[in-house]
């Protein structure tokens, strides 16, 4: 808890700068079922909430598995009716360390079978589980270039706030009927966030002596839906200008992605960028950790047991 306490301090003391520039990105697209909506409200809302916002464009990461009707391909259009990008995540969200270069590769072809034909689409890919092979140098080697055969580019994350776990908490907890404190979970999604731009940021400028354009990993959750706007207008208020996903994959450090050398693949280029320049600990946002948040989901959210 102290080493939380210091972190927030730390991220609290940190300068606002207008040069800190971040794009939204949305994984697990169409995702099943969460704590509050129903999946068409959730699209509406979310296609609402970052207009009002003034979020130009995010890009959906799409798991075409998950498209098993109308109804879902009709999610999908209308984010890019709205002006956003669609790109693959895999057919069928599957761990590469837990399968073959082969099985893998003709996953991601399915994905994008189903893809490459509609409106706003973008050859990037997003690794599920941001598992990049992890220890197996072989296996991550033959996906890159697989990927980049087929003219994929890495679409990378550079900032994660494990937005998941805390829509997974909210789930379990409307399931069994217990009471959640909505404000109180609006702001623990934005401060979770925000932090880890910050906390992500600061890495970046002592891994590679600049803020990069910025890509905040997060998921089409009931959360994102209901918060966003509250989440942009937080970050605005620290300094960041959000741009669009095609922005944020233009920037130099992309040119880093893919080439890193790591004792183990996975997680955000950030991390691996700053083990790379073997910077001292700490590398990871410490929220980046489930028993933290369920933690703070706990207190703060359920109003359960003490601080
Ligand atoms: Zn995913």
């Amino acid at each position: 808890m102290r080493l939380l306490l210091a972190v927030l301090l730390l991220v609290a003391a940190l300068p606002a700068s207008a040069q800190k520039r971040i794009a939204l990105t949305f994984d697990d697209v169409p995702r099943g079922a969460g704590a509050f909506l129903s999946q068409e409200d959730r699209t509406r809302r979310l296609i609402g909430a970052l207009r009002r916002a003034g979020v130009r464009q995010a890009a959906f990461f799409v798991n075409s598995d998950k498209v098993v009707g109308a109804a879902e391909a009709q999610r999908i259009d209308a984010y890019v009716r709205a002006g956003h990008v669609i790109a693959n995540h895999s057919a069928s969200h599957p761990q590469l360390t837990a399968t073959t270069v082969d099985a893998y590769l003709a996953d991601v072809d399915r994905g994008d079978r189903w893809l490459r034909a509609r409106a706003g689409y973008r050859a990037w890919f997003r690794y599920p589980y941001l598992d990049e092979g992890r220890r197996d140098v072989a296996k991550r080697d033959a996906v890159r270039s697989g990927l980049a055969a087929r003219g994929f580019r890495d679409a990378y994350v550079t900032v994660d706030g494990y937005d998941w776990a805390l829509e997974g908490r909210a789930v379990a907890a409307a399931a069994v009927g217990k009471r959640i404190d909505r404000r109180a979970l609006r702001d623990l999604y934005v401060e979770t966030n925000v932090g880890a731009a910050e906390f992500f940021d600061a890495l970046a400028v002592r891994a590679t002596g600049r803020s990069p354009a910025h890509v905040l990993l997060l998921h089409e959750t009931d959360l994102a839906a209901l918060y966003i706007g509250d989440l942009v207008r937080a970050l605005k208020a620290r300094g960041w200008q959000i741009v669009t996903a095609d922005e944020a994959y233009a920037d130099p450090i992309a040119a880093e992605a893919s080439r890193y050398e790591t004792p183990s693949a996975q997680g955000t280029l950030t991390e691996m960028l700053a083990w790379q320049a073997r910077l001292p600990a700490p590398r990871w946002y410490e929220r980046n950790d489930e028993a933290v948040l369920d933690r703070l989901f706990a207190t703060r959210v359920l109003h359960e047991g003490a601080p």
